[in-house]
């Protein structure tokens, strides 16, 4: 993909694992920083680029050492095992500090497992150009927006460029010690020393890649931009029925209430999918009465990208929007999902009847309960229509409709 105007003379980072993605025999390390310059060139990006080499450079000879410090390239210490952890902090600093318009690059055949489930998460919040570079072609294609992916063979061999250029800014860096230099002399004298050995076995640091999202709280307050926000809802009644002995009409300002607590204020509308041949009319029509669209599907039917990508014609990328689903099977419709909040400047609730066993890579900013969800605001609920004096809602859209393999209608409720 050719960059767009706003990326092109943008900022590149790039950080790269050379132990992943080590330097071919015979390839002159002064080339390095040329290749990946010339690479992003052909594909329209002249921005400054940094570059950020991470290994155990106790095993990288002073000759790669100095071809990669003389044109500019950052060399970094760490213990083998440390190598994503540092990595990945690293970027997640580099992001903090470098908001988009902004290119990042990834050279490691970790992304896959590794770095993938923070970094998606990550980019529904900001998006940020990706690319990736890697020694071993991923067996199963990432679901993380990538502008391109190279293999790092062909990336080094195959660019123009041979020009050898002298950059200075280069760092080393022995992040076993917090130790940093501009002198590959002293650099390398640092890692033969007693001190150095002795902080890695005696002070080893982090190895596991701490996924910041994972802390990012469920259920936060609206930002000013959401709090009016349309909010659309589809409701797996299958999976979320409506409990025994729960009043239908209640659902919905139960979920309203739900969201006002979030300070989420927006005009809700509810869609309804279940195979209602077994649903009540009394409950359809309470259902109906308060403005939720009821849709009638076969059984089993969990695919929503229809009615997803509609709604999303309907509201721009540059729409603040919500979507919420209601379902046990939301990862029946997650690729779809990811892609919109990749994309477009929409939030996620979710509601489930049990909660998962593992954190979704799904962004959401609210999640329920479905039960609880119904459950808490149901006095709530209650209070305000007795409040208002029982006025039935103004709110009447009187509709069913269907959706089966080879036939799709819309009808009035009866
Ligand atoms: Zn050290």
């Amino acid at each position: 993909m050719q960059a767009t105007a706003e990326h092109a003379t943008a900022k590149i980072a790039v950080w790269w694992d050379m132990k992943d993605c080590p330097i071919p025999e015979g390839y002159d390390p002064a080339l390095v920083r040329q290749s990946i310059e010339g690479a992003f060139k052909e594909k329209g990006y002249s921005g400054p680029v940094s570059v950020t080499a991470y290994g155990d450079q106790t095993q990288t000879s002073g000759h790669i050492l100095q071809g990669l410090l003389s044109t500019g390239v950052s060399v970094v210490h760490t213990r083998p095992e440390s190598t994503n952890y540092h990595m990945h902090r690293d970027m997640v600093e580099w992001r903090g500090q470098n908001p988009p318009p902004a290119t990042m690059m990834i050279i490691s055949d970790k992304v896959p497992g590794v770095f993938d489930w923070d970094l998606l998460r990550l980019q529904q919040r900001t998006l940020y150009n990706l690319f990736l570079a890697y020694s071993v072609k991923p067996l199963c294609g990432t679901l993380l927006c990538t502008s391109e992916e190279w293999c790092w063979r062909y990336l080094l061999f195959s660019s123009l460029s041979r020009r050898r250029e002298v950059v200075q800014c280069a760092k080393l860096y022995c992040y076993s010690c917090d130790f940093d230099c501009q002198s590959l002399k002293k650099f390398q004298k640092h890692l033969s020393t007693y001190k150095h050995a002795r902080e890695e076995h005696v002070n080893p640091t982090h190895d596991e890649v701490v996924c910041v999202t994972e802390s990012w709280g469920r259920n936060y307050k609206a930002t000013p931009e959401f709090a009016t926000a349309k909010i659309q809802v589809w409701w797996d009644m299958s999976t979320c029925p409506i409990p025994e002995g729960y009043d239908a009409p209640l659902v919905r300002p139960s979920m309203e209430a739900a969201f006002k607590e979030l300070g989420y204020s927006g005009p809700v509308s509810i869609t309804a999918y279940d195979d209602h041949n077994h649903t009540p009319l009394q409950t359809l029509q309470a259902l109906s009465s308060t403005g939720v669209l009821v849709v009638h599907v076969i059984p089993d039917f969990k695919d929503l990208s229809s009615d997803l990508h509609a709604w999303h014609y309907a509201n721009p990328p540059q729409t603040a929007a919500i979507m919420m689903v209601i379902s046990d099977h939301v990862d029946w419709n997650s690729h779809g999902l990811v892609r919109l909040l990749q994309e477009n400047n929409y939030n996620l609730f979710l509601a489930y009847s049990f909660r998962p066993s593992k954190m979704s890579f799904l962004l959401t900013s609210a999640e329920w309960l479905w039960e609880s969800l119904l459950a808490g605001s149901e006095k709530r609920a209650l209070r305000s229509e007795s409040e208002s004096g029982g006025a039935p809602t103004s709110r009447r859209i009187d509709f069913l409709r269907f959706i089966t393999p080879n036939f799709s209608s819309t009808c009035e409720l009866e």
